[in-house]
């Protein structure tokens, strides 16, 4: 086997500690390495002097070496290298840590470009665990690439070029001439190894072009066969005069005009030979649940079982209260299926579910396993509230032969944007609220007028109000708890104290949360501090208070779902953003979320600010992972890569061309499993 696709440790100097940090990052193979692109690259041009250094931040400094220290073993596996270094005015410490390999390459007399973070102690300056060149190195823009513990720049750096030369014996390319010609792309080997040692800024944006192009491309070839799939005949169509007015007579208000078209054109594709593929948009509140209840109904009038799929525990069991109040009265039996069941109240409900006893089944991926076997699954609805990926909407599709699919999405998503990355879907979208909806005040203010906004808090505490505090998840998720913990640790002591406050993050478990969840749907809880765990749809009118810390984390997409989490009962509510971050762009994010409540006109926002680079770096999009298209994407690349999908399927419907094998592979990678034929 090609030595690309073996485990690093096949490459020299990489053993069994180095390979395991590397798979801690998700890294297995030497090609995998290869696609751990640089999150950024830092110019060592841009340098300051030891005194001119940002204290505890990353710094670039030109030092020369005046002396070294011997590595020094400190507590079991640490050892500590010291050196003293000069800028020619200042002296500062070089400290790395567990990295004699990198540490003994300084030498005493010569001059370095150092990039690292600065610290200030007692004895003065230091400069931790710096990536550094040699003055007389060409290279001055250097990546940076994602680590974790015990992995350097430096060791990624030096793995790297063995890679790529490994990469470079057995050279290889999945596009044709005649269409990199065509879009101006450079070769594949060539950029990959630009990527990772660039000679120029030009050549980052060359190779970053190219790489991003074939992430889209594969993106939308998958979306393209998706969807070429999608469009073989269904077993489950239904009856045109299938008659529900009943029904939605008995809903407890009148559809908006949104709900019904959206009702009419699902009922339509229900009716036709071909499975539905429909994506639902709307805002959060603008009432899709309805809308599904009216799916459900009809599907069950006509025999055939649907399966409701929510992406938490507390969502499902909410859908599956609100669908069985709607449909019980009907005669339509709804019932619930969720992971945290005991496996004997499972095995009954999948009995259940067998012999037709429901006609309709709510709950969380458990309903999708292999082993829950239905009578008749005709309507496969996932909540999506943009947890869900592809690749499980591709999974839902192959239960049951070809039922009708329907993804809800609380996303709202520019229409260009929506077209090209749901290219699989038609769109039905609800763009209007219910009637009677109060206005979400929305306030943004910093840090200083914390005390004063938990004054504001707590006036609506005082009147028998509830309140969402939310901290920004953390990277490293081993610090979600801390952050969230503590925060909340002091909020009792002093801005909430005597309030009861009950605590939501993601390390807890399913069922924890639910109970969590629970008692602030029961009012015992009056503030719930939590992390983004809580943006899923869950319903609490009387929560009439979102206060977000770190506003400037959230994009304004997300800020606008959680702002969603009030707003629902028949009190005033408001929202309160705390942000620190006085840039032009935070100030303008916030000024757009404090003038506005739509959700399609945030979006577009969000898409003129920042690009759809931004969209694809959320995560939350339910698209396969993209290791670049995010740092490098416009609109004009998206449209490239779509023209050229259109042509190399024309050519080769179903990429069976040897010359489109490596293509084909590349799809199947991204979308993590056989989403061809
Ligand atoms: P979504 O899932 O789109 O976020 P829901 O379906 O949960 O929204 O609806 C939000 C709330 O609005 C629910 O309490 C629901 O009963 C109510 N609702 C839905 N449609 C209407 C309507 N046409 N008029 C008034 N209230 C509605
Ligand atoms: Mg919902």
């Amino acid at each position: 086997m090609s030595i690309l696709f073996g485990g690093t440790e096949n490459l020299s100097g990489i053993g069994k500690v180095r390979a395991e940090k590397y798979h801690k990052i998700g890294i297995e193979s030497v090609y995998d390495l290869i696609c751990h692109f640089p999150k950024k690259y830092f110019d060592f041009h841009n340098n300051v002097s030891v005194q001119n250094a940002v204290v505890n931040e990353q710094n670039c400094i030109k030092l020369k070496i005046v002396s070294k220290s011997k590595p020094q073993a400190v507590r079991n596996k640490l050892v500590v290298c010291k050196a003293v270094a000069t800028d020619g005015t200042d002296n500062i410490t070089i400290v790395m840590y567990n990295n004699v390999y990198a540490f003994q390459y300084l030498r005493e007399g010569n001059q370095y470009y150092m990039y690292g973070k600065v610290t200030e102690n007692f004895y003065g300056r230091e400069i931790s665990s710096p990536t550094y060149i040699h003055v007389s190195e060409k290279n001055f823009i250097q990546p940076i690439y994602r680590l974790t513990q015990g992995l350097t720049v430096n060791m990624v750096r030096a793995d790297m070029k063995k890679a790529i030369l490994a990469m470079k014996s057995e050279p290889f390319e999945t596009l044709s001439d005649d269409i990199r010609r065509k879009y101006f792309l450079n070769s594949l080997m060539w950029s990959m190894e630009k990527i990772h040692f660039p000679d120029s800024a030009e050549s980052v944006e060359q190779a970053r072009r190219r790489l991003a192009f074939d992430e889209l491309l594969r993106l939308q070839l998958g979306m393209m066969l998706m969807r070429k799939r999608s469009k073989r005949s269904t077993s489950f169509r239904m009856d045109k005069s299938t008659d529900i007015d009943d029904f939605i007579k008995s809903l407890p208000f009148e559809l908006t005009s949104d709900q019904k078209k959206a009702s009419l054109e699902i009922i339509s594709d229900l009716c036709r030979d071909v499975p539905m593929n429909r994506l639902l948009q709307g805002d959060v509140g603008s009432g899709k649940t309805a809308v599904a209840s009216i799916a459900c109904c009809f599907s069950a009038k006509n025999g055939i079982q649907s399966a409701l799929m929510a992406p938490t525990e507390i969502l499902a069991l909410q859908h599956y209260k609100t669908l069985s109040g709607f449909l019980k009265p009907f005669g339509v039996n709804v019932g619930l299926l969720t992971g945290s069941m005991t496996p004997k109240q499972k095995s009954l409900i999948r009995q259940d579910i067998a012999d037709g006893k429901y006609d309709v089944i709510v709950g969380t991926h458990a309903i999708i396993q292999k082993d829950v076997e239905y009578k008749s699954l005709g309507l496969v609805i996932t909540d999506e509230q943009h947890r869900f990926g592809v690749s499980q909407r591709s999974a839902l599709a192959e239960k049951g032969g070809t039922p009708h699919k329907l993804v809800m999405s609380a996303t709202p998503i520019p229409r260009t944007l929506a077209l090209m990355i749901y290219g699989d879907l038609d769109i039905s979208i609800i763009a209007q609220l219910p009637a009677g909806r109060k206005p979400i005040k929305t306030y943004a203010v910093t840090g200083k007028m914390r005390h004063r906004a938990f004054n504001f808090v707590r006036q609506h505490l005082d009147e028998g109000r509830q309140a969402y505090v939310v901290c920004p998840m953390i990277e490293e998720s081993e610090s979600e708890l801390f952050a969230v913990k503590s925060y909340a640790e002091n909020a009792v002591r002093s801005d909430l104290k005597g309030y009861n406050v009950e605590l939501l993050h993601g390390k807890m478990s399913a069922h924890e949360k639910e109970e969590v969840m629970q008692r602030f749907h029961d009012g015992e809880t009056d503030v719930l501090i939590c992390t983004t765990v809580v943006e899923v749809g869950v319903d609490v009118p009387n929560a009439t208070i979102m206060l977000i810390e770190n506003a400037e984390r959230f994009g304004m997409s997300q800020i606008h779902q959680l702002r969603g989490r009030v707003g629902r009962g028949q009190f005033e509510s408001a929202c309160i953003l705390i942000t620190d971050n006085l840039s032009d762009e935070c100030v303008r994010r916030m000024k757009i979320m404090s003038s506005t409540t739509d959700g399609f006109k945030i979006s577009e926002e969000d898409l003129k600010m920042r690009g759809p680079g931004d969209f694809f770096g959320n995560a939350q999009h339910g698209l396969p992972p993209m290791k670049i298209a995010d740092l490098s994407c416009n609109i004009e690349l998206m449209n490239d890569a779509k023209q050229c999908a259109m042509e190399i399927l024309s050519d080769d419907p179903l990429l069976e061309k040897p010359c489109n094998t490596s293509l084909k592979m590349e799809v199947i990678r991204l979308f993590d499993k056989d989403i061809i034929g």
